[in-house]
């Protein structure tokens, strides 16, 4: 059985795996699968449902969000994605989430910028 009480001593990381690409690049060895053949809604519960099982806060000072590519999830699974990482760990001081700007339009990069303080 996992042990899932964690004690954090030092500034903490989160890393999240989004395993979904939109096809399977040939030469990628990152874990991905295609996200046509699976239910965003259920991994996105998923993942949530696994991070928020863990007492996290104000330790995790670094959260990346990658894959995969995080931003072929559907624009309200991925908001809804970085909301709950944002509920779950206040105050990271840096925040990263792959993007392939071919998948994210000016509404979606708009609500991700106005989640946090760009630039401060
Ligand atoms: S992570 Fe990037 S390189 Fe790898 S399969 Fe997905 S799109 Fe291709």
């Amino acid at each position: 059985m996992r042990d899932e009480s964690f004690e954090f001593a030092e500034p903490t990381a989160l890393y999240i795996h989004v395993p979904f690409c939109t096809a399977k690049c040939g030469y990628c060895a990152f874990y991905s699968e295609p996200i046509d053949e699976y239910d965003a809604d259920v991994v996105v519960s998923s993942l949530i449902k696994e991070m928020t099982q863990y007492q996290l806060g104000r330790e995790i000072k670094m959260v990346y969000i990658g894959g995969g590519s995080p931003s072929c999830l559907p624009a309200e699974q991925l908001m809804r994605l970085i909301d709950e990482v944002t509920t779950c760990c206040p105050e990271p001081s840096e925040f990263t989430i792959e993007l392939n700007p071919n998948q994210v339009n000016e509404d979606v990069l708009g609500r991700i910028f106005a989640r946090f303080c760009v630039g401060k």
